[in-house]
């Protein structure tokens, strides 16, 4: 007969993040960091934090980063928390804000962590599925639930949901909190921190791991009124935890005053998304519209395991699901003119060879 903890531990699933290979010389397309360098004041703020300061325990606070963030937004500090990357964020989100008697909505499909954190924390949740072009239809959303998150855009679909329609979602569930993932949002939407004054069930998520180039940082923020944002302290303090370390609040408070280093890079993203969409049709792929750093395409006569796996053998990565519906599309982050160039060469290949 066998123990409970290990019944239990067998009901968690952890989540598989993406391949991250130790070998070099890869075009590395398969988990969606920025191919651009974070900016040269990122780097600069954290060689001057190396110091004695080390020392010393960070701001349990994190309030230098919290202030530079509200004022970005036009909100204030105590409408912000900060955690290590946006997964750490989600983490205590689940814990603190959709842990309830009700089933939790996501859509189907989604980003891979949220199943994976309900199974954590023990939260039950109704995956919503997407509707027939792979949108998320905010009508599907109303009726009772214990919570309602989805990213926008969604992931791995790369599909926005406009402001307008998010603020549907928000007037459908007045007694749930609703929580809007952006770690994309800056390739092309519109954020909903706007909205949070407006709204007090809403949460809005972002990170400096995408549109900052700061995927190794770890840095993820919240937006939300104070009483959702005093309860995700009241998880970390729970925890006993540090939001950041000094480095990572000094970089990431650089990061966020270089807004001009930001909006070239990111213009330079949203360019290669379009140049890669349109190589990509030409060879006869279809492109979900994306308003992501990534894009989620298909070709109607190829299988695209096989494909990836082709794509493999020439050492470049881009990523396939094993999953109902989109087990035929392939995820394909943005990188520089160049690995996008590489990687149309190589399809162009591929494609010539019978399958
Ligand atoms: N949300 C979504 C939708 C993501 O795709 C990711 C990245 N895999 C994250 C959150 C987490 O990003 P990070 O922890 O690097 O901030």
């Amino acid at each position: 007969m066998s123990r409970f903890w290990s019944d239990l531990v067998a009901t968690l699933t952890p989540y598989t993040p993406g391949e991250q290979p130790r070998v070099e010389q890869l075009v590395k397309l398969n988990t969606n960091e920025n191919p651009y360098p974070p900016s040269p004041a990122v780097i600069t703020a954290i060689q001057a934090a190396t110091g004695d300061g080390l020392r010393l325990y960070p701001d349990p606070e994190a309030a230098a980063l919290k202030t530079a963030i509200a004022a970005r937004c036009g909100l204030d500090a105590a409408q912000v928390f900060v955690g290590n990357g946006s997964d750490e964020v989600l983490a205590h989100t689940f814990c603190a804000l959709l842990k309830h008697a009700r089933p939790i909505l996501f859509p189907d499909v989604t980003y891979s962590f949220y199943p994976v954190y309900c199974g954590l924390y023990g939260v039950d949740y109704r995956p919503v599925p997407l509707d027939e072009a792979l949108r998320i239809d905010p009508e599907d959303y109303a009726g009772e639930n214990g919570g309602v998150i989805f990213p926008n855009p969604n992931a791995p679909t790369g599909r926005l949901l406009p402001l307008d329609a998010v603020r549907r979602m928000l007037d459908l569930n007045p007694d749930s909190v609703v929580v809007v993932d952006e770690a994309y949002i800056d390739f092309g939407g519109e954020s909903a921190t706007a909205l949070v004054p407006e709204y007090p069930n809403l949460l809005v998520i972002q990170t400096l791991s995408k549109s900052r180039s700061l995927a190794g940082l770890r840095v993820g923020f919240a937006f939300g009124q104070a009483p959702l944002i005093e309860g995700l302290e009241r998880v970390k303090n729970s925890f006993n935890s540090y939001p950041l370390g000094w480095l990572a609040i000094a970089g990431a408070v650089a990061a966020m005053a270089d807004e001009a280093y930001f909006e070239r890079t990111r213009q330079a993203v949203i360019a290669s998304r379009e140049r890669l969409t349109a190589g990509l049709e030409s060879m006869g792929f279809e492109v979900l519209p994306s308003a992501a750093n990534f894009v989620f395409t298909h070709h109607p006569g190829r299988d695209a395991s096989g494909l990836a796996g082709a794509l493999r053998e020439r050492r470049i990565l881009v990523r396939h699901f094993r999953l109902p519906r989109i087990d035929q599309y392939l995820r394909i982050s943005i990188g520089t003119d160049a690995q996008c160039s590489t990687l149309l060469e190589a399809l162009a290949e591929i494609l010539s060879v019978e399958p």
